[in-house]
C-alpha cells in the first residue's frame, strides 16, 4: 500500500486536569498557567518539526485527548485550536474530549467556531457513591447541564465515557447508568472497565466479582445496546448508523498519525515515535524514542487491533498489505480458534464471536506467540 493511500489523523495530548481521578493511568498534571503557556509553545514547535509531512499529506482527523482539553482556559483553547487551523481543508472529523466540571458555554463557542466536530465527554457514571469511588468531583446535575450547552453549541456527535460498575455481579445497579445514558441519546457510547494496576486505585481485586457474572454483563451490555440502536463496532465502542470515530478506527487499522504533546506517540513511515512521557521531560528534551517498524510488527498489530473490531480483518487484503509476510502461517491458529468458537473465518473475513470478544487480549497474547514461534 502507498504512503499515499493511508489516511492521517493529528493526535494532541493535553496533559493537564482539574482534578486528578484515583484510577486514571493517563499522563497528566494540573494546569498550573506558566506550564500552560510552556505547553502550548512546545506544541508550535512540534509541530515545526513536523511541518514537512504535514504540508505534503492531508489530515484527515484531528482528536484533542488528555488529559482533558477543557481544563484549558477558554483564551488557551483558542490558540490551541487556531494551530490546527491549516489543516482544516481536508479534516473530516475533530474531536475534543471534556470534562462536566471544566467545560462551559464560551469555551464550546471557541470549539464550535474552530471546527471541532464531535465532542467526547467522560461521564463515567451517574451515580453519586461510584463518582466519589472514582474521585470524581462532577455531580449528575453538572453532567446534564454539560450535556445540554453540548447540544445547544450545535455538537450533533457526542460521545459519552462510561466505566462499568465496579460490582458487575448486579447488572441492574449497572443498568440504571446505560438507561440514564440512553436518555441522554449520544450518537456514541464507549464502555470502559477499570484498571486495577494502580495500588492506589479505588477499587481492590476482591470488589471484581465472579468471572461468570461479568461476562453475562458484558454479553447483556452489548445486546442491550444494540436494541436501542447503537452497532457494537469495537470491544469497548457503540455508535449509532454514521458515528463510528474515524480517528480511533484510523489508529485500530494501522494507518499514521502525527501525535503532539507529552506520552503522544506517532506512527509515520513504518516508523513509531514515542514523546518523553512527562511534561518537564517533553519540554526540556528534544529526544524523542523511534523504533523502526517491520511488515511483521505492523502485520500483527493489525491482527490484534482488528480483532476488537467487528468487522474484523480481510486476510486477502492484509497479505496484500504486507507482502513480505507469510499471513498463511496463522492458519492453524485460527483453526484451533474457530474450534474453540472464538472466531470465524469466512470468505478470508477474520472476525472475533461474542465469545472471542470476550477474550480478546488473550487471543492478542496467543497471537504474539505464533510470530515468536515462527
Ligand atoms: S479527568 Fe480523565 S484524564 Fe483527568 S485524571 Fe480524571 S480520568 Fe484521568
Amino acid at each position: 500500500m502507498s504512503l499515499q493511500a493511508l489516511s492521517l489523523g493529528l493526535y494532541v495530548h493535553v496533559p493537564f486536569c482539574a482534578n486528578l481521578c484515583a484510577y486514571c493511568n493517563f499522563y497528566r498534571e494540573r494546569p498550573i498557567k506558566s506550564l500552560v503557556q510552556s505547553y502550548l509553545i512546545e506544541i508550535n514547535r512540534e509541530l515545526e518539526l513536523w511541518k514537512n509531512i504535514l504540508s505534503q499529506r492531508s489530515v484527515s482527523t484531528i482528536f484533542f485527548g488528555g488529559g482533558s482539553p477543557s481544563s484549558l482556559s477558554c483564551r488557551d483553547l483558542e490558540t490551541l485550536c487556531a494551530r490546527m487551523q491549516p489543516f482544516m481543508p481536508h479534516v473530516t472529523e475533530w474531536t475534543v474530549e471534556v470534562s462536566p466540571t471544566t467545560i462551559n458555554r464560551e469555551k464550546l463557542k471557541v470549539l464550535r467556531e474552530s471546527g471541532v466536530t464531535r465532542i467526547s465527554m467522560g461521564v463515567q457514571s451517574f451515580q453519586t457513591d461510584v463518582l466519589r469511588c472514582l474521585g470524581r468531583r462532577q455531580t449528575r446535575v453538572q453532567v446534564y447541564r454539560a450535556y445540554d450547552w453540548i447540544r445547544t453549541a450545535g455538537f450533533n456527535n457526542i460521545n459519552l465515557d462510561l466505566i462499568f460498575h465496579p460490582n458487575l455481579a448486579d447488572f441492574q445497579l449497572w443498568e440504571m447508568d446505560l438507561k440514564e445514558v440512553i436518555r441522554l441519546s449520544p450518537e456514541h457510547i464507549s464502555t470502559y472497565c477499570l484498571s486495577f494496576e494502580r495500588p492506589e486505585g479505588p477499587f481492590k481485586p476482591r470488589d471484581c466479582t465472579d468471572e461468570n457474572q461479568e461476562t453475562l454483563c458484558y454479553l447483556r451490555t452489548w445486546d442491550w445496546l444494540k436494541n436501542r440502536g447503537y452497532q457494537h463496532y469495537e470491544v469497548s465502542n457503540f455508535a449509532r448508523d454514521g458515528y463510528v470515530c474515524l480517528h480511533n478506527l484510523n489508529t485500530w487499522k494501522m494507518q499514521e498519525w502525527i501525535g503532539l504533546g507529552p506520552s503522544a506517540a506517532s506512527q509515520w513511515n513504518k516508523r513509531r515515535f514515542q514523546n518523553a512521557h512527562s511534561i518537564q521531560d517533553w519540554l526540556s528534551t528534544e529526544k524523542i524514542n523511534c523504533m523502526d517498524l517491520s511488515e511483521e510488527i505492523l502485520c500483527t498489530d493489525c491482527l490484534i487491533f482488528g480483532l476488537r473490531m467487528r468487522e474484523g480483518i480481510c486476510l486477502d487484503s492484509l497479505q496484500k498489505r504486507f507482502p513480505f509476510v507469510d499471513v498463511a502461517k496463522y492458519v492453524p491458529l485460527w483453526q484451533r480458534f474457530e474450534l474453540e468458537g472464538l472466531v470465524n473465518v469466512q470468505n478470508n473475513q477474520l472476525t472475533c464471536t461474542d465469545k472471542g470478544l470476550l477474550v480478546v487480549d488473550a487471543l492478542a497474547r496467543e497471537i504474539l506467540n505464533c510470530v515468536a514461534d515462527n
